[in-house]
């Protein structure tokens, strides 16, 4: 999960990184009064998850409450990779001397944690690095028994010089914490700036906390939740289903991860495009199964839906049993193709035939029948 720069930002706070003063806000005479409140003149930075905002724009530095108001307008109104501008991020503005540039992130080959740092931060630093010779220095600091500060101190004495060093070795420190005690994956400081009186700021602040350790980090589930944009994943989260909302009109509901992605992959090699992907779990109660029926009805685009169950810790009369439970309960319009096979198929199948259901035990012929029924609709008879 790629956290908000004010989200990374507060995290760097609580992990003792200087970070530029500032405030977040949501609107347009906010901003102007945070810029008031922070002396008159500060950068208004747009809130969102894709990088390069400086490039893009939405990186402004603004003098007066009137300027500032005019560019917060200016953001908020803004749709960036398809999303809207909810946040802005109002900080001092920095009389910056040199950009510099410093992370820490998880090297799979290392396998540990690697430092990266360099004197010239603030643009692509995958650009910077191409560069010959390189001025991107890195060490791995950790190879699994703990972290190796001097090869770390030498490395940036090499990288930013002796009196920038002394400082970010300080601020790798307090990132090595934060990383170890978030299970992140990166946390980049960039640009690193050096103001002309000295001081070195964090200004800017990229984090990636690991989805697998979500559950164990209270505060960065917080983050998630605030993120959450799509009502349906919350709820899908909330009923203990595994949903990515995808674009196209063959609803899914499969059991376990790895028949979810091989029925997606059907789907598209016989020319479907499927709306989502949705994991129910292992042990499915029938509870589940009209969770997840729930969700996809509730998608307007979703012209058929796939059931495909590979019954193992599942049973099949348990997934029978959500299905009719959300047919008396529910609406439904939409065609379902039912693929049951495994524990407890022949109780599943009597049930659900018993009211005119048909099931399948094919996959390729339930993914073949899905596809048909969405071209049907579609009147697309290729
Ligand atoms: P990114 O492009 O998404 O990484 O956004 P950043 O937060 O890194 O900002 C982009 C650029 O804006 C930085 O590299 C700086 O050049 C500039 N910038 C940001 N804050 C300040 C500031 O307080 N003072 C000055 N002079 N420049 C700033
Ligand atoms: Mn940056």
């Amino acid at each position: 999960m790629k956290l908000f720069e004010y989200e990374g930002r507060e995290l760097f706070m609580r992990y003792g990184i200087v970070v530029p003063r500032g405030m977040t806000v949501t609107d347009a005479d906010e901003a102007a009064q945070a810029v008031k409140l922070l002396g008159g003149a500060g950068v208004i930075k747009a809130q969102t998850l894709s990088g390069s905002r400086g490039k893009a724009g939405v990186v402004r530095m603004v003098h007066g409450a009137d300027e500032a108001r005019a560019a917060a307008r200016a953001l908020l109104s803004m749709t960036i990779a398809g999303c809207g501008v909810e946040k802005l991020l109002v900080e001092e503005l920095l009389d910056i001397e040199q950009e510099a540039y410093l992370s820490l992130m998880v090297d799979r080959s290392i396998p540990g944690i690697r430092c990266i740092a360099s004197a010239l931060g603030g643009e692509d630093i995958e650009r910077i690095a191409l560069r010959s010779p390189s001025p991107v220095h890195s060490v791995a600091l950790e190879r699994g028994d703990g972290p190796e500060w001097e090869a770390c101190s030498s490395m940036l004495d090499n990288a930013l010089g002796p009196e920038m060093a002394r400082k970010a070795l300080s601020m790798a420190g307090c990132l090595y914490r934060l990383c170890i005690e978030n299970d992140c994956l990166l946390a980049e400081i960039n640009p690193l700036a050096r103001t002309h009186d000295g001081s070195v700021v964090a200004a800017d602040a990229k984090v990636t906390a690991d989805d697998n350790a979500l559950w164990r980090h209270e505060k960065l589930r917080e983050f998630r939740d605030r993120e959450e944009t799509g009502a349906d994943e919350a709820a899908a989260r909330a009923a203990g289903l595994s949903f990515v909302a995808l674009e196209g009109t063959i609803g899914c509901i499969v059991n376990g991860a790895g028949l979810a992605m091989a029925t997606m992959d059907t789907i598209k090699l016989m020319g479907g495009e499927p709306a989502n992907f949705l994991d129910v779990g292992g042990s499915s109660n029938p509870d589940k199964i009209m969770a997840a029926l729930q969700i996809l009805l509730r998608t307007t685009r979703i012209r058929v839906i796939l059931i495909n169950i590979f019954g193992g810790i599942t049973r099949c009369d348990d997934i029978a049993e959500g299905i009719l439970m959300a047919r008396r309960r529910l609406a439904m319009t939409v065609p379902m193709v039912i693929r049951l096979i495994g524990t407890n198929e022949e109780a599943g199948r009597a049930l659900l035939e018993g009211e005119g259901l048909k099931i399948v035990t094919d996959m390729t012929e339930a993914v073949n029948e899905a596809v048909v029924a969405d071209r049907r609709f579609s009147g697309d008879m290729r």
